[in-house]
């Protein structure tokens, strides 16, 4: 038995939930709109006008530019003094600036109006205007809204409100008929990827949400069973929930262990065997395996400590600790929502130190009081830690790589080797 297979073994049987330390107070994280920066991508016929200040236009902009190269399809609503005057200004700015959008993008077929943070982005009804202007355009564009404002959400939570706004429009899944509905954004070669697994199981049909177009909305009905690729689409899962859709219990596939439990859901709900499962996931099993095998020979034993972000933390960490031998310092998560993460509680060390919600400070004082090997955190926090000779990797490198899936593990292993050899570099 490989090392993997006995760490997944032992995790197997499980390690006792850890106990959740609360922490309220000041928090550095991205807002929603980021989420534009990988949704774009994905929804290939789709455009998001941010209805906000020039703060949002730049943090689009310098997100989107260090991150992508790829033919924008967003863009900032700038809301200026002149629309101050009244909201029948800025309702009417809004208006010239979508048809200013549509005539220039002939291709676009959903447009989101995403709203912000300034007061005068507030006061602005959008889901009216949303309803305006699907009126307005219809037949020639669908017209969604959601708030990505910073008061309300961080950064990955731009996702799930963008995909819950897109719920109430999939169309009804016939009665009597079943699929597989996975959710959240992958990039194509890895949504591929699952599809050949799927298809090699007997499970289907299959279907993705965001889908690569928006005129293909996947159906959902009573007989949808949901698999979330994404730990942090909470608020998308109740809204398919409460459309009929059945919620599989599952760990995220991030990682061996974490993939097969995420595909043996899906297995045990289509009634597919243990043995099937073990034919079909055997050669991507090895494959990774022998991937991970040098990143671990890098990882293990080293310190790792997670602030809260990305809402990948509680997965990744489960990965990094029982795949690549690493030592949980801390993990932190924004938000802990446990009808997401039950599976994942039940593979991390009883005795964690797990913490929900920040404050920045005592935070930061517990990581210089720690001196992990490495420190998972947001861009801004980054360079003060290493200023001060503690390594660190920037969370939203997780939400802009592959990393899900068989063939993707060792990859996402060696993001967090990289910066360890980086530093050992230096040091010598
Ligand atoms: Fe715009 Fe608010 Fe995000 Fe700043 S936090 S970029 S003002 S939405």
């Amino acid at each position: 038995m490989s090392g993997a297979d006995a760490q997944r073994r032992a995790g197997v049987e499980g390690c006792g939930v850890p106990n959740v330390n609360r922490e309220r107070g000041q928090r550095q994280v991205f807002c929603g709109l980021a989420g534009i920066v990988w949704l774009h991508r994905k929804i290939q016929d789709a455009f998001f006008l941010v209805v906000g200040s020039r703060t949002c236009a730049h943090l689009l902009q310098s997100a989107a530019g260090v991150m992508i190269f790829a033919e924008p399809r967003f863009a900032t609503a700038i809301l200026q003094e002149r629309d101050l005057a009244g909201l029948a200004d800025c309702n009417q700015e809004l208006d010239r600036v979508v048809a200013d959008v549509l005539e220039r993008r002939p291709d676009i077929k959903t447009l989101f109006l995403v709203g912000s943070c300034p007061s005068e982005v507030i006061k602005l009804d959008l889901g009216k205007a949303a309803e305006r202007l699907s009126e307005t355009h219809q037949g020639r564009v669908r017209v969604l809204d959601y708030s990505a404002s910073g008061l309300e959400t961080t950064f990955t939570q731009g996702e799930d409100v963008c995909l819950t706004s897109l719920t109430p429009q999939l169309p009804v899944l016939a009665e009597g008929e079943s699929s597989l509905l996975v959710v959240g954004t992958l990039p194509d070669v890895v949504e591929d990827q699952f599809a050949r697994i799927f298809r090699d199981l007997g499970i289907g049909p299959v279907h993705f949400l965001p889908p690569r177009q928006s005129t293909e909305l996947p159906p959902v009905g009573n007989g949808s069973r949901v698999l979330l690729a994404q730990p942090f689409l909470g608020e998308t899962a109740r809204a398919l929930q409460k459309r009929g859709a059945t919620l599989l219990d599952a760990p995220y596939p991030l990682g061996i262990e974490g993939t097969l439990g995420w595909l043996k859901a899906a297995a045990d709900a289509w009634g597919v065997s243990e043995e099937r499962l073990r034919e079909v996931t055997a050669a991507p099993i090895a494959r990774a395996e022998r991937g991970l095998a040098r990143q671990r020979e890098l990882l293990a034993g080293k310190r790792i400590t997670f602030l809260p972000d990305s809402q990948l933390e509680i997965p990744i960490a489960r990965f990094l600790a029982r795949e690549c031998g690493m030592e949980l310092v801390e993990v932190a998560t924004p938000f802990l929502d446990r009808q997401l993460m039950e599976s994942e509680l039940q593979l991390l060390p009883s005795d964690l130190r797990l913490t929900e919600g920040q404050d920045v400070e005592r935070q930061l004082d517990r990581v210089r009081e720690d001196r992990p090997d490495l420190t998972v955190c947001g861009l801004g926090l980054a360079n003060p830690l290493e200023a001060e000779g503690l390594r660190t990797k920037w969370s939203i490198e997780l939400v802009f790589s592959p990393i899900h899936g068989f063939d993707q593990a060792a990859d996402l292993a060696e993001l967090f080797a990289r910066p360890l050899v980086r530093g050992a570099l230096l040091q010598v």
